[in-house]
């Protein structure tokens, strides 16, 4: 499909917005009141540091919402305002914070059923209002709601976009794009819908088997069966691995990204030789703003002496996990929770630890004097940061 065509045809119907209903005012109320925090407004504004009893917070420089985030939520609650009657549905969480998706629910934004993985668009109906989240929708999703007659609201993140085009870029071109990110991300998915060939890689181990290929070959159907759900219809590796753009979901982390890319142009580069690089190779760094300034700010934050660390933010967010990843990494003691009421009854805290299920630990809180870390991700509002910290600081005063 002509991907670039769609969108441009779809820019242009006056069944599309992605600009907002300019009323910012009329929803400002309502947003400080569900999202934000005096409390953590104090934090910042004292140094990021807060001391009570035998805890000293220490709040990393950059965390919680990010720009995509505050402009996302804000055009779903305008979109209510400006549709107040009609039905209003939401592709997917409009971003991953339980909160968040919990008040949309409260304004009568209904969530597009899934059934057994897949998505039932059966019940949307011509003229309902649609919304594409912050991290966007694939092509094939939004090529149904235009043709059903819908009105799209798409808050989709400049960022995404900027991906997206990317890898039409490398379609145009016939590169393949390998994509960093994991493969059932609504990012990477509807990235992978607006590329051409793709191949969606997870870490530098997933990378690493894929250089090998290039430089070595190797055993073509085990490559396809490791692939199966990471590659484009038909992939060939002995065919599409010749000519690669390297794209990436936004949220990963920046480190690994950077050192994919650098593999892939070392490979690539040892393979087809220097003066025939260009040829074979095309690389943008994809991850966002946001994404970086708080994975550097919890790079500064582990720095310090703690003794327990508290990320916060859905379980379902890449962004939240990379953080929580950096404090694992550093042997900082970390738990990560999607909200305040995780942290109890007693002494005692339900939290996901890297790559497992819920676990409840117990005891939460040592004896004595404590220098807690506390980060947020890109989508999770301060209103729930603040609820951590009070449940925190009751526990630790008991
Ligand atoms: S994390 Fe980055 S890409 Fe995602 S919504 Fe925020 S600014 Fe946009």
């Amino acid at each position: 499909m002509d991907t670039r065509a769609f969108k441009r045809s779809l820019h242009h119907s006056d069944r599309y917005n992605r600009r907002g209903f300019g009323r910012a005012d009329e929803v400002a109320a309502s947003l400080e009141e569900a999202y934000t925090s005096p409390l953590i407004q104090r934090i910042r504004e004292d140094g990021y540091q807060y001391r009570q009893g035998r805890v000293i917070i220490r709040l990393a420089q950059a965390f919680g919402f990010c720009w995509g985030v505050e402009r996302a939520v804000a055009m779903a609650y305008e979109t209510r305002r400006h549709y107040p009657s009609e039905r209003i549905w939401i592709t997917n969480e409009i971003i991953h914070n339980p909160s968040v998706n919990a008040h949309l629910r409260e304004m009568d934004v209904s969530f597009i059923p899934v059934d057994g993985g897949v998505k039932d668009f059966s019940e949307v109906l011509s003229n309902d209002v649609v919304i594409l989240p912050a991290f966007g929708a694939t092509v094939q999703e939004m090529q149904l709601l235009n043709e059903r007659g819908c009105h799209i609201v798409d808050t989709t993140c400049p960022w995404v976009s900027k991906v997206w085009n990317t890898v039409e870029k490398h379609k145009k071109e016939s590169f393949t794009s390998v994509i960093h990110g994991k493969v059932k991300h609504e990012e990477t998915l509807a990235t992978s819908s607006f590329a051409g060939t793709y191949l969606v890689v997870l870490d530098l181990a997933e990378a690493q088997i894929v250089c090998d290929y290039i430089l070595q070959g190797g055993d073509r159907e085990a490559f396809l069966r490791r692939f199966a759900a990471a590659t484009s219809p038909g992939f060939d590796p002995d065919r599409d691995l010749v000519r690669i753009g390297v794209a990436n979901q936004t949220t990963m982390l920046k480190s690994e990204t950077e050192e994919i890319g650098r593999l892939f142009e070392r490979t690539l580069l040892r393979r087809y030789g220097p003066a025939a690089l260009n040829e074979h190779f095309l690389a943008f760094n994809t991850i966002c703003d946001a994404t970086q300034e708080r994975q550097d700010a919890m790079f500064s934050l582990v720095d310090e002496p703690l003794d327990l660390m508290v990320v916060i933010g859905g379980y379902n967010s890449s962004n939240t996990t990379h953080l929580q990843e950096i404090a694992v990494h550093r042997g900082i003691p970390s738990v990560h929770i999607d909200a305040p009421e995780r942290i109890g009854p007693g002494n005692s805290v339900e939290h996901k630890p890297l790559g497992r299920d819920l676990e409840r630990l117990e005891p939460f809180l040592p004896e004595g004097e404590l220098r807690i870390g506390i980060t947020s991700g890109a989508s999770t509002p301060d209103r729930v940061v603040e609820g951590v910290i009070d449940r925190v600081l009751d526990l630790a005063s008991r």
